[in-house]
């Protein structure tokens, strides 16, 4: 899918409605705009940033099997048997999809010696591997059927309907997922049906919040657009935890030097690229 069919697709599709796609607030706010048809609005409501003309969960689904690509070298290209063998030997040390980091924090969070997971919107098991390699019983899920196959190729089983992933998971863990979303509150009902009680969902996505932005606002009107029809902020994620503990940062910080008691709601410095929201969403109202 180029630019100019996106263009025809957004003129298609320009008179469709602006309610919010979490909430269904008719009112919006307009708080930055691309090739004139395209807007960035924030609900008044819910303070979500979404896309319109926005995209129905049909075109979703048929557009991540076949259209999605990512020029970034490893997100949509899977890799050739030799430059496999090199990400498999290095554990992805080095490379963009390197989640050594998260995987060290949210262990420490979650301080279980085989803790569960479900790595949704797995693509094709590079993070489920790394998780697999620090002894987390992983469970996968990726809504593209081509790349959940070449999972097998490194020993990781990625299912391809929800129906197949078990209850009573630590985490349900996602990262650069739900800004592709058509519906957040899809995932978040399924996170807290398939977590248990002490269970936290754990979210990494683009950054929207207001001092990201501030610092960098080329690169904030950069990241929102054709494949990311969400544009995530703090605001959202203290609306919709409201009522549970959180703790919401971004890569700014040093995640080896966070500490967070699971029980109060916490917001830490919000300026660096990706942001993180992490809940314990069990009792939270959706
Ligand atoms: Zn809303």
């Amino acid at each position: 899918m180029n630019k100019f069919e996106y263009l025809l697709r957004s003129i298609a599709n320009f008179s469709t409605n602006k309610n919010c796609p979490y909430c269904g607030c008719e009112k919006s706010v307009c708080i930055d705009r691309k090739f004139l048809v395209t807007t960035l609005n924030e609900c008044v409501n819910c303070n979500l940033y979404f896309r319109h003309p926005k995209d129905t969960i049909e075109f979703n689904q048929k557009f991540y099997q076949k259209n999605y690509e990512q020029k970034d070298n490893i997100t949509t290209d899977l890799p050739d048997d030799n430059n496999l063998k090199k990400l498999i030997e290095s554990n992805f040390k080095g490379t963009a999809k390197d989640y050594t980091d998260k995987i060290q924090f949210i262990r420490r969070i979650i301080d279980k010696e085989q803790p569960k997971v479900i790595d949704f919107g797995a693509n094709w098991g590079y993070t489920s591997y790394q998780f697999k390699n620090d002894n987390w019983q992983v469970q996968s899920y990726e809504i593209s059927q081509e790349r959940a196959l070449f999972g097998s190729k490194i020993g990781i089983n990625i299912n391809t309907s929800l129906s197949q992933l078990v209850e009573g998971v630590d985490v349900f863990f996602n990262a650069h997922v739900i800004e592709h979303l058509p519906d957040i509150k899809n995932m978040f009902t399924l996170a807290q049906n398939l977590l248990n009680k002490d269970g936290l969902i754990v979210i990494y996505c683009p950054n929207g919040s207001d001092s990201f932005k501030k610092r960098k606002p080329m690169d904030f009107h950069r990241l929102w657009g054709q494949v990311h029809p969400n544009y995530l902020n703090d605001k959202f994620f203290k609306n919709v935890f409201k009522d549970v503990p959180f703790l919401i940062g971004s890569n700014s910080l040093d995640l080896q030097t966070i500490n967070w008691d699971k029980k109060s709601q916490v917001v830490l410095d919000l300026s660096g690229d990706e942001l993180f929201a992490i809940a314990s969403i069990k009792l939270q109202n959706f």
